[in-house]
């Protein structure tokens, strides 16, 4: 179980599986040599990639960063991925029930990212999860998702996202908007254009919450002043970052090792140096998305400038 306190949060993965990838396909323009080193393959050179969704109980609500792959896939899906569908059972393991969560984050709408937004009731309709979220996932990400390329149009699900954006129950979000405070979303464009990486900012339990201020403070801007008090606390953790398919596992902590599936790879780079230059030097968590097996950890530069990783207590 992986669990730690974040401030006055509270942070926990859950793991809706894993499924294989294609090696080569993971880790782009790498060579085998190289990436075979860091993770192993199996005679048909899949790898094994997680499925890792945060929980946030900030005290006052529950909040689900991205939902795996849910249990929607169709058969010629499933040949290729299998269908894990284990992110239920594992919240309902620790005592968490769809009915408990009130927000539902995706930082794009790949398939792998947004399963369990949508389930088919017994009639076969199509309904939210979570009956009781509400859904935020990037605007751009949706308008692309209508109309993908050929090359990622297999990744888009539309029942994983249209139904509730008809419904009302999905907020389309421009990038950059606290969804509520300590919790905000940031585009960082390489593996699709919109994608939005979730940042938790906690206050320290003795500080009052920033977000206690009153009503009107729903800002649509992280706030400076949490920034500020978190960076002058500088002890436990205060900000982690569900960085997405930016960085997807621990092996991909290079600026040069990003996957094929990128669609951007220059932009990819761009936003991983962007990324670095903020959470390496105030120590943020980095959270990781397809990591099977180290969910999160702390980015940091060694002595010859070569990215490692630090394990989180
Ligand atoms: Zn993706």
């Amino acid at each position: 179980m992986h669990r730690l306190a974040l401030g006055d949060f509270e942070l926990s993965i859950f793991s809706d599986g894993t499924y294989p990838l294609d090696g080569g396909a993971f880790f782009g323009v790498v060579p085998k040599v190289m990436w075979s080193k860091r993770v192993a393959a199996d005679d048909r050179n899949y790898v094994t990639a997680g499925l890792n969704s945060l929980l946030i109980r900030t005290g006052k609500q529950t909040v689900l960063v991205e939902t795996g792959m849910g249990n929607k896939l169709s058969d010629r899906m499933i040949k290729i991925y299998g269908q894990p569908a284990k992110l239920l059972d594992n919240l309902a393991a620790s005592g968490v029930a769809p009915e408990d969560i009130d927000i539902v984050i995706n930082s794009h709408l790949h398939f792998d990212h947004c399963g369990w937004n949508t389930v088919r009731d017994k009639n076969g309709k199509i309904v939210p999860t979570f009956p009781r979220a509400r859904y935020y996932a990037p605007e751009g990400e949706w308008q692309y998702a209508r109309r993908p390329s050929e090359r990622d149009a297999i990744s888009y699900i539309p029942d994983n996202y249209d139904p509730l954006v008809a419904s009302g129950h999905m907020t389309l979000l421009k990038g950059g908007e606290e969804i509520v405070p300590g919790i905000s979303v940031k585009t960082f464009p390489g593996h699709t254009a919109h994608m939005q990486a979730v940042i938790i900012q906690a206050c320290h339990p003795e500080e009052p919450s920033v977000g206690d201020e009153g009503p009107g403070r729903a800002a649509r801007r992280p706030s400076a002043e949490r920034e500020d008090r978190n960076r002058a606390l500088g002890t436990h953790p205060h900000t982690a970052c569900y960085i997405s398919d930016l960085i997807p596992t621990t092996s991909h902590i290079d600026l040069t090792w990003g996957m094929a599936f990128d669609l951007y790879p220059l932009q990819t780079i761009e936003s991983k140096k962007q990324y670095y230059a903020q959470a390496i030097p105030e120590k943020w968590l980095t959270v990781f998305t397809h990591d099977p097996n180290t969910p999160w950890a702390y980015v940091e530069k060694d002595e010859q400038g070569k990215m490692v990783t630090k394990e989180a207590e």
